[in-house]
């Protein structure tokens, strides 16, 4: 996909950290948090990024929103009247930028603060932002975002220490919202939640997806609930993308190791299907120390002499689906 075609489009972007000698167990060095990753995310999509806990998945989110910094590479982020390009803007293309690339953050119990009210909560982007001239215009679009996010308008008078964490899920999803943004980046938006309520949300988010014409992108540590909301998905290891594509041709034929070994950690409920699956071993890598070749190497199940010394390329091996793996064909 071309850049004119993308929402947001990534290119060879990194966000290295220089560390002091003794942090992280370390004699010091550049941290590669992301590493030369590249994706394209489609305008109007729900666009899945997964991987284990220092995957460097939250760096790239937070760098596309310029809320980590930028060390090489590109993000341009494109509307219909807009041609940003993330790292270089302006001050009024940031300011407008903030409007249009929101964040729903993980914890809902940690996002809100407990001295505001909930109407309170949802209107603060707007006072800041300065986007409603009186009052009333405020309220107006709060009770507009709140009725869209399913909450009680009775609740509004409400603090958040009163509401359950679907419901606190609720209110940050509406102040994420009311400035009426283009792109969402939901980073783990239904991890601290229980299943019953992760569904809820989910459909919550996919709904509100079609009626504001956003597009998502959707950071999570588990592959099932990605499967149930994304449109394309890409697979995050060691700072760099391993696999990208279509979420149905991703699930029904993962090409690279770690991809499956993500997806064998699925529970199945097919008897033929347990026992086959390709287990994942070990803890990931340092980012300060990472392995030679193949990044994933150290940890593949058959990984032969070749991953400890070449890089795999990343290459297309059918229309939009693309991995690193020697052996993927
Ligand atoms: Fe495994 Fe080698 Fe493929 Fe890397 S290149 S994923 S180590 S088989």
């Amino acid at each position: 996909m071309s850049v004119q075609d993308s929402h947001v489009w990534v290119n060879r972007l990194s966000v290295h950290f220089g560390v002091g000698k003794g942090l992280l167990g370390g004699g010091g060095g550049v941290l590669k948090a992301v590493d030369e990753v590249s994706l394209e995310i489609p305008r109007g999509s729900f666009f899945g990024l997964v991987g284990e806990s220092g995957s460097g998945k939250t760096t790239l989110g937070r760098a596309i929103l310029k809320a980590a910094p930028i060390t090489g590479g590109e993000v341009r982020y494109r509307d219909e009247d807009v041609d940003f390009d993330v790292g270089q803007m302006s001050k009024a293309e940031l300011k407008e930028y903030r409007r249009r690339a929101q964040l729903i953050f993980q914890d809902p119990y940690a996002a809100l603060s407990p001295r505001m009210t909930v109407r309170d909560i949802i209107a603060e982007p707007l006072e800041v932002m300065k986007l409603t001239k009186t009052r009333e215009e405020t309220d107006e679009r709060v009770r507009e975002i709140a009725a869209k996010c399913r909450l009680n308008l009775e609740h509004l008078r409400r603090f958040p220490h009163a509401f359950s964490g679907g419901q606190r899920q609720r209110i940050s999803i509406a102040r994420a919202l009311v400035c009426e943004p283009k792109f969402l980046v939901a980073d783990e938006s239904v991890a601290a939640l229980d299943v019953s309520i992760q569904a809820d949300i989910l459909n919550l988010l996919k709904s509100l997806q079609q009626e504001m014409d956003i597009t998502f992108l959707f950071i999570s540590h588990d592959l099932s609930v990605v499967a149930h909301i994304c449109d394309y998905v890409a697979v995050m290891y060691l700072g760099a993308i391993v696999e990208l594509a279509p979420s149905r041709e991703l699930f029904a034929g993962p090409k690279h190791p770690y991809t499956k070994a993500l997806l064998s950690a699925i529970p199945s409920l097919d008897p033929d299907d347990r026992g086959t699956a390709q287990k994942l071993e070990g803890e990931i890598p340092s980012p300060l120390n990472k392995p030679s070749g193949c990044r994933f190497h150290t940890r593949c199940p058959v990984a032969e002499a070749r991953c400890a010394s070449d890089v795999p390329a990343w290459r297309e091996l059918s229309p939009g689906h693309r991995v690193a793996c020697h052996f993927a064909e």
